[in-house]
């Protein structure tokens, strides 16, 4: 590795390039369709390789051989599957809010990809446990549109906040403001009373934890009665992203940074009393009737004593990390579990596909919290499936670089409650190359483990980053 290193230093040292002359011979070759020239001295080249065939492996150590056969790229295969069903339902008439969305025909086609894996594989009790669900919050269409200085803008990155309050057909016609990251010192001196406000938001690290919600800078502007809200997610591009609730009971969405500076840029050419207005339509159904199901599946062993094995399938857009990467997970183990014969496998495997917390009721999670003392009666641990493996991430000036190695993960292997299990958990990770972060934390890092880890001996590593509940 070092050697490697070094070869690459010494390679780079006799190429003669500067950091200087790369960006200027950039710039000096532009014509009128490529962006300005940007002030960051670091602009990324075409790439020299497709990214999914130069991850860097972790060699397995002479101990884990046995583990060999779970194939990364394979499981990744599985990742491709659910993500397509995702995109199906898109293109099946809903363009703004997809995913593999709890009740809808992407919710069942998961349902029935898991069943025909889990039979594929030999499991015993393949079978789908069915829940009623409560009116969903289903929007059909919504629409925003910015007027001033002769321009019109459309902000097509703007995304309805979950369970936000629709307008009337007709929508709303609002005075635009921009109140910066939406502080008290920001609002000062403001009236934003009727007006639709802009909140520029920073990602803690993306749209799941920002400071527009953190700081309560949305509920602020309602409170100062914004009219309709919008929190632009400082991430370089035009991310669509999905929020979860935030308890405001006027319209409010998330927007993508492009979009963001564009609104914002208009608000602050406007000529004095004449701020640019914006156009807020937004059709929500509460949609009755629908279904969803936990999928079950055992893979008996030489003891009745069980490992209980947990994925949550549904999640907004894609979805690839959150949940297609644990879904794909707990799928690859179900496989590679089922070829090793039932003698040597100690423990009942117990294979759980769960409806998915991204809507109002998290039906799979309530039930095995309520029926934990019966399901969980002979666990030995409980393994959560959750956002498994993302590519790495790095914000760096104007763009989010990947690369070509997984991130580090949020993990909690049992608390101080059971430091076998912690030590058990930190070897494993150690062995397998899992990357986690520096310290465990002090609860299961959350999504389907949140309100079960007090009750059953659990282990979870998950991934929460720049693009998660984002179209990217
Ligand atoms: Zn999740």
């Amino acid at each position: 590795m070092t050697k490697m290193l070094l070869c690459v230093i010494g390679a780079l040292a006799i190429s003669g390039l500067s950091s200087a002359q790369g960006p200027a011979a950039v710039s000096s070759t532009r014509d009128s369709n490529t962006p300005a020239p940007r002030p960051s001295a670091q602009i990324p080249a075409a790439p020299l390789y497709k990214l999914e065939d130069a991850l860097l492996e972790w060699p397995l150590a002479p101990s884990e051989k046995a583990y060999s056969a779970i194939d990364g790229k394979h499981i990744h295969e599985y990742v491709e599957d659910l993500t397509a069903i995702s995109r199906k339902y898109r293109d099946s008439g809903h363009p703004q809010f997809w995913g593999r969305i709890i009740g809808t025909q992407a919710d069942t086609d998961t349902a029935e990809w898991v069943v025909e894996k889990f039979k594929k594989f030999g499991l015993t009790d393949v079978h789908i446990q069915p829940f009623d669900l409560p009116p969903q919050w289903m929007p059909q269409s919504w629409e925003i549109t910015a007027t001033g200085s002769g321009k019109t803008l459309h902000l097509e990155s703007a995304q309805p906040a979950y369970q936000t309050k629709a307008t009337t057909p007709e929508g709303l016609d609002l005075e635009a403001a921009y109140v910066g990251t939406g502080s008290e010192a920001d609002f000062a001196g403001r009236d934003v009373r009727g007006k639709a406000v802009f909140i520029f938001s920073m990602p803690l690290p993306g749209s799941w934890r920002h400071t527009a919600t953190a700081e309560g800078a949305v509920r602020r502007a309602e409170a100062k009665g914004a009219a309709a809200i919008f929190a632009i997610i400082a991430l370089p591009g035009n991310i669509r992203t999905q929020l979860y609730p935030t308890g405001t009971n006027v319209p409010t969405f998330s927007m993508g940074m492009d979009d963001g500076y564009a609104i914002r840029d208009l608000i602050g050419q406007a000529p004095a009393g004449q701020a640019p207005r914006v156009k807020v339509r937004l059709d929500v159904k509460m949609e009755p009737g629908l279904k969803t199901g936990t999928v079950w599946g055992t893979l008996p062993g030489r003891t009745d004593e069980t490992v209980d094995i947990l994925a949550h399938r549904d999640g907004w857009f894609e979805a690839g990390t959150d949940n297609a990467s644990g879904v794909a997970t707990m799928v690859g183990l179900a496989e590679y579990f089922s070829k090793i014969p039932k003698d040597r496998r100690r423990r009942t495997m117990v294979f759980i596909g769960t409806t998915g917390h991204h809507n109002g009721g998290n039906m799979s999670g309530t039930w095995l919290l309520d029926h934990r003392d019966e399901v969980f009666a002979k666990s030995a641990l409980l393994i959560n499936c959750e956002h498994t493996s993302t590519v790495q991430t790095y914000l760096l000036g104007e763009d989010i670089r990947k690369a070509n190695m997984y991130t580090g993960m949020l993990w909690y292997a049992g608390g101080p409650r059971r430091p076998k299990l912690q030590d058990i958990a930190v070897k494993a990770f150690h062995d397998a190359g899992v990357v986690t972060y520096a310290t465990p934390e002090r609860a299961a890092p959350g999504g389907e483990m949140s309100r079960l880890w007090p009750f059953v001996p659990g282990v979870q590593a998950s991934d929460y980053n720049v693009f998660f509940h984002s179209d990217h």
